[in-house]
């Protein structure tokens, strides 16, 4: 699709010389240099040879996971006191605003794949503080598929395809699922009507995991962000997206880019649930893991800001391609929670951003702190592009003025006991309360019947064992849930509730 005015255009009467890459004028742009008129082209035709050569290297490695994704910028402004529970300073004053960036996606798909896909949404927040940039990097469902990252590369190639004919496979994709019961929370979502978006503006967006905050004082306490839409939630169903996917697959990208070209700028306000470390103790499931959320009835929300984007990128590969966001940037005042996943991806974001744009990623515009400045002792690499810290040292401890270690950033430690080994997340038979809350309390008959179509469209493709032991997951959630799917598939509903009976063994062994 064809978009007036996206170039911007130079107003001023002075037109630029073009150069090469080096700053060399260029005499002539259309016609290589040629050994007489009709013979081959030079190698002394340097200027060739250079923009052939860079375009060569145009693509970078695209994201293995959320390739496909829109960003923006513009702030955050805090609207209430949270200074007992935080010493962040960005968070320290009702009124202050920071600079933020934000990066929304989808996940499974390619950098060309289509907005309208049926996947969760990437919702990646850059806060560029005064105590360096804090990242959170959500999705707009929250809760995951699992909760150990053991499993997260398997979980992502069943999203993928296919390795054989290089098409997206149901059956990768149920076979995994069926084969993993935590994931039924997060399928469930996945498979509402939440699961596609109407736009990037019209969805929430949640930590999803737990982290830390802790005060001046010391004292800790455990937090999930949720990000709501003031634009209102706004879904599009499995028909009109299948409409979207072939009219305009970057229908998404395009909204939130024209949204915020006309003014209409998108916001979200931020609400926080807290809980101390004695409730989360004797809690009656592990609140680290990350496919339960905390009921609101337990742990009510509280407001505390507000998040607006209103800065469209200048140029999307320096902005948004390049953003590289990892939750592994947290601030004084905000830190991990033992959460298996988050303790993955506190390894994995920065690993993957090193071997997608460098060692030195941290140097790009979009990535660099804007609101403090970089005083490591980390040194050269490739495209080191800033003075590399000069002649000043590059050892700790040093007796030349280096910087040093400040203790005040020091977090409050956690108690930890037990046994090296490893462990399952406690409570797994409280893996269907919350999906089967969803669907009885939460959901309209509306919005079950529109579950089920969902699912069954999906499902559907799958091998029919497949098709069984996933229809027996639904069940155990609610049995409404499980008839309503197995019926659409016409499964023997007998067979789903002799499955859903079994023990997950007895289950993966009888369906193999
Ligand atoms: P509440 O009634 O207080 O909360 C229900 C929440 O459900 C709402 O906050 C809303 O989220 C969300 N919701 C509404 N429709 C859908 C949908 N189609 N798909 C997913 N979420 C939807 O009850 P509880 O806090 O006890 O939670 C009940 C169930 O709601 C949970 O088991 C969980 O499945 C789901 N849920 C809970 C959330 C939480 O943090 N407690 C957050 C989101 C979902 P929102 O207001 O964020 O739009």
């Amino acid at each position: 699709m064809y978009v007036k005015g996206r170039i911007s255009m130079n107003n001023t009467n002075q037109k630029k010389k073009l150069t090469t890459a080096f700053g060399i004028p260029v005499a002539d742009d259309q016609n290589s240099l040629t050994a007489g008129k009709r013979g081959p082209v030079l190698v002394q035709d340097v200027h060739l040879l250079e923009k052939l050569g860079h375009f060569d290297r145009e693509r970078i490695p695209e994201r293995v996971v959320h390739a496909k994704g829109a960003g923006a910028g513009g702030y955050f402004e805090v609207t209430a006191d949270v200074t007992k529970y935080t010493k962040a300073k960005f968070l320290s004053e009702i009124g202050k605003r920071t600079e933020v960036f934000a990066r929304f996606s989808t996940v499974g798909g390619e950098k060309g794949s289509a907005d309208a896909e049926r996947d969760p949404r990437g919702f990646a927040l850059k806060f560029y503080t005064e105590e360096g940039n804090y990242d959170l990097v959500g999705n707009n469902t929250p809760v995951f598929f699992i909760r150990d990252p053991l499993k997260f590369p398997d979980f992502i190639h069943t999203q993928k395809r296919n390795p054989a004919n290089n098409c997206k496979d149901p059956n990768m994709f149920w076979d995994f699922l069926s084969l993993t019961p935590e994931s039924i929370h997060q399928v469930t979502i996945l498979f509402s009507d939440r699961g596609i978006p109407a736009s990037f503006r019209n969805m929430n967006g949640y930590s999803s995991h737990t982290y830390k905050w802790y005060n001046e004082k010391g004292e800790y306490f455990w937090v999930q962000y949720h990000f709501k839409t003031d634009q209102g939630i706004k879904n599009l169903t499995r028909q009109e997206a299948e409409v979207m996917r072939s009219k305009d697959p970057d229908h998404a990208t395009r909204d939130l880019y024209d949204a915020i070209e006309r003014g209409d700028y998108p916001s979200w306000t931020l609400q926080m649930q807290i809980m101390t470390p004695e409730q989360a103790k004797d809690y009656r499931f592990d609140i680290l893991d990350i496919t339960k959320v905390w009921p609101h009835a337990d742990f009510p929300s509280i407001e505390i800001g507000k998040l607006v984007l209103n800065r469209n990128p200048e140029n999307y590969f320096a902005e948004v391609e390049q953003a590289a966001f990892g939750p592994q940037n947290f601030v004084p005042g905000i830190a991990a929670s033992p959460d298996k996943m988050l303790q993955g991806r506190l390894f994995s974001y920065h690993d993957t951003h090193i071997h997608r744009l460098g060692p030195n990623y941290h140097l790009l515009p979009v990535n660099a702190p804007k609101n403090a400045t970089d005083n490591s002792y980390q040194r050269d690499g490739s495209m080191r592009t800033d003075p590399n810290g000069g002649g000043g040292p590059n050892y700790w401890p040093n007796s030349f003025n280096g910087p040093e270690p400040d203790i005040s950033a020091k977090e409050p430690p956690i108690e930890i006991s037990g046994q090296a080994d490893r462990h399952q997340y406690t409570h797994p038979n409280d893996d269907f309360v919350q999906p089967g809350n969803l669907y009885r309390d939460v959901m309209t008959d509306q919005d079950r019947e529109n579950l089920a179509g969902n699912i069954i469209g999906h499902l559907g493709g799958a091998q029919k064992r497949i098709q069984l032991r996933q229809t027996a997951l639904f069940f155990k959630a609610d049995p409404d849930y499980g008839n309503r799917v197995a019926k659409g598939l016409k499964l023997d509903a007998k067979e789903v509730e002799k499955l859903a009976d079994m023990s997950h063994d007895e289950r993966a062994k009888a369906t193999s």
